[in-house]
């Protein structure tokens, strides 16, 4: 049979990096560009106030233009998205605007002016505008302390007095890089306490989403039992429907024909019956179940007698079973249930290879053994093996040689995954007296080193 295509939901395509947002005048503006440019006309709004302080002015309006301007047109050329453009215009605004205010402090009255006290604040408003450059704000400091101490010393003031005004404004902006640099700290590890939460978070959904996978694909693998199933419940149900009828008869007949032990043995039967319909279930339910995954040390004995015990309920019908683990091979580190799982999707691969060829002569066999230090698992059958095209592809996802209804294409490249996080390698092979090989390897089982 040819392989079907594969679909597409398994080719994937590189998507292309959406591009960077270009910086475009007027273009898009980040909350960083919103903020200079509603600073720029308050900026020259503040002549009103040099109009209160000082009376009007041609260089204090020239002034405030100039600044208002150098923020505004920074603003609008300014890329945000590039971090060497941010840090370059943010030197230039703070470059401009100490200078700015420099010249307002020395044409409204030089150190006798209203806003000559107002130096020290220049660099410590800039470290709140600009937490993540406290270059900038450095540079704005080094410029007022020199100004205010050039402005002092021009008028005549003693030096002490320059020096102390200039020591003044270069404390002030040491202290306010101090706290924006430990500002930037506490947001990085905000932001990094943000990081791994989600990160944490992503982990645990990509968890839930792959247990449900691997439960779904165990349902799918019980739904292709489903006939088999039938089958074994309903042998025991028509029995069960006969001895009771057969009572029902001797109960309401006024002669009893059967004796007491006859009764009895129909009884026995009856619950026999009704014992092995519970098992049959109970075996479903308890393997469809969605177990805690934590990997413990699990003989192969147990697994295989697991997989088994649902695996027959398909197998017995097509083919002869033989199984043989020996009883002192070491146990592997595994989830017991996922392993069975993994054993059930081989076995009923098995039997599908197999349904054609007849019950007849048909057999499937499960040899566990040691080889150095590797527990290795062989299931094998004597059905018509792997077509090289199809052994190419085995554990592609999807990929499948049965109809629809029978086929997910899912079995073993989910097979292969589980045992991969166990530690172990699942492969596959033709034998070469004919049929299927499938091997399983696992590190020898020791609870001190957990699974990849
Ligand atoms: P599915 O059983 O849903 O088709 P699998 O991933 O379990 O998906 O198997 C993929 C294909 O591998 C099957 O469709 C079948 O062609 C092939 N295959 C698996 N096991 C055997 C086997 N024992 N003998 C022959 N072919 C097999």
């Amino acid at each position: 049979m040819s392989p079907p295509p594969v679909p597409p939901s398994t080719v994937r395509q590189a998507r292309p990096l959406p591009a960077r947002p270009r910086a475009v005048p007027f273009g898009r503006w980040g909350p960083r560009r919103k903020m200079l440019l509603v600073l720029a006309p308050a900026l020259l709004s503040q002549y009103g106030l040099d109009v209160l302080a000082v009376g009007p002015g041609v260089w204090t309006f020239v002034i405030r233009l100039v600044w208002a301007l150098s923020v505004a047109l920074s603003a609008l050329w300014m890329d945000e998205h590039s971090a060497p453009s941010v840090r370059l215009h943010t030197a230039f605004q703070c470059t401009a605007g100490s200078l700015c205010f420099i010249a307002l402090v020395f044409v409204t009255g030089g150190s006798g002016s209203v806003y000559f006290n107002l130096f020290p604040c220049i660099p410590l408003v800039l470290c709140l505008l600009y937490p993540q450059d406290s270059l900038s704000a450095t540079l704005s400091g080094a410029l007022c302390s020199a100004g205010a101490a050039g402005l002092l010393w021009g008028a005549g003031h003693p030096v002490t007095q320059s020096l102390l005004w200039a020591g003044m404004v270069v404390t002030v902006t040491v202290v306010g890089a101090y706290g924006a640099s430990e500002f930037r700290k506490a947001q990085r590890a905000e932001n990094e306490g943000r990081l791994e939460r989600a990160r944490r978070e992503a982990l645990e959904t990509l968890a839930i989403s792959e247990r449900r996978r691997a439960h779904s694909e165990k349902l799918a693998t019980i739904g292709q039992l489903a006939a088999s199933v039938m089958h074994e419940i309903n042998n025991p149900v028509a029995f069960i429907g006969a001895n009771l009828d057969f009572l029902e008869r001797e109960v309401l007949s006024e002669q009893r024909a059967a004796s007491r032990e006859e009764l009895a043995e129909v009884f026995r039967e009856t619950r026999t019956g009704v014992e092995r319909v519970r098992q049959i279930i109970g075996d479903l339910r308890g393997f469809s179940r969605m177990d805690a995954e934590v990997p413990t040390e699990c003989a192969l004995a147990d697994v295989v007698s697991d997989a088994v015990r649902i695996a027959r309920l398909r197998l017995q019908h097509v083919a002869r079973l033989e199984v043989d683990i020996p009883a002192e091979l070491p146990p592997v580190l595994a989830v017991r249930r996922r392993l069975a799982q993994v054993l059930l999707n081989l076995l009923v691969n098995a039997g599908d290879a197999l349904e054609a060829r007849g019950r007849e002569g048909s057999e499937v066999r499960i040899l566990g053994g040691l080889e150095g230090s590797r527990v290795v698992l062989r299931v094998e059958d004597n059905g018509p093996g792997f077509p090289p095209h199809v052994l190419s592809r085995l554990f592609e996802t999807f990929f499948t040689t049965k109809g629809p209804e029978k086929g997910t294409g899912l079995g073993l490249a989910l097979s292969r995954e589980m045992v991969e996080q166990f530690g172990g390698t699942l492969r596959a092979e033709n034998r070469e007296e004919g049929g299927a090989r499938l091997r399983l390897e696992f590190p020898v089982g020791d609870s001190t080193r957990s699974p990849s």
